[in-house]
């Protein structure tokens, strides 16, 4: 499986990063040895001194597909998730200014968080509401009708250089918020108020 991502899908988080609003979808990708099912802590690797949280809806793709026009897009995701993006924000600053790429600052092991995934509310496009909280504090507070690009918009716009196939992950992009982790420190994600995922950081 692969776990395809999107970056700046948030005008207000694209901003705080002082990053230009993308006019398509910034794509990106972990490898599955990325994968750390929650519950399990997340260990802060040695390489990075500044590894931020992302809070992000997580989407299971249910169907194998190339070239999937947006009207046909919805047919291939089935569950939700809430997912961390976990970024080794140094690392990433300095790949950026040297126009390198961004595997080991994104596609790290264990930097995909992704708790057990929900059946698609009915009612999605109006927004799905999304929150998370470190130590008990809220620190993101996100909805999906904010997003840039649709699910669908996704969708359809991955599929035209990837396969899509039956059991990948497809990370929408993280709301403003984004802040970095410590040892001690414990992430827990809400979805519509209940709560889904638990991550403590060792
Ligand atoms: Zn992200």
């Amino acid at each position: 499986m692969k776990i395809l991502c999107v970056g700046r899908n948030y005008v207000e988080h694209a901003k705080e990063l002082n990053n230009p609003v993308p006019q398509a979808p910034m794509l990106f990708m972990k490898p599955a040895t990325a994968l750390l099912n929650q519950g399990k802590p997340f260990y802060h690797p040695e390489f990075s001194q500044d590894i931020h949280y992302e809070l992000e809806i997580v989407l299971r793709i249910s169907g194998n597909g190339r070239h999937i026009e947006p009207e046909f897009a919805h047919k291939y995701y089935d569950q939700i998730a809430l997912g961390i993006d976990f970024t080794a924000r140094d690392l990433q600053s300095r790949l950026k200014e040297k126009g390198h790429p961004w595997e080991i600052a994104k596609a790290f092991d264990h930097s995909a968080v992704v708790s057990p995934f929900v059946d698609l509310p009915v009612d999605h496009q109006q927004g799905i509401h999304f929150e998370l909280r470190k130590n008990g504090e809220v620190v993101q507070s996100g909805n999906t009708r904010d997003m840039i690009f649709s699910f669908d918009d996704l969708i359809s716009y991955s599929s035209r250089f990837f396969k899509l196939q039956t059991g990948d992950y497809f990370f929408t992009g993280t709301p403003a918020g984004v802040g970095p982790v410590k040892v001690g420190d414990l992430l827990e994600g809400y979805l519509e108020g209940e709560k889904l995922l638990h991550c403590a950081i060792r």
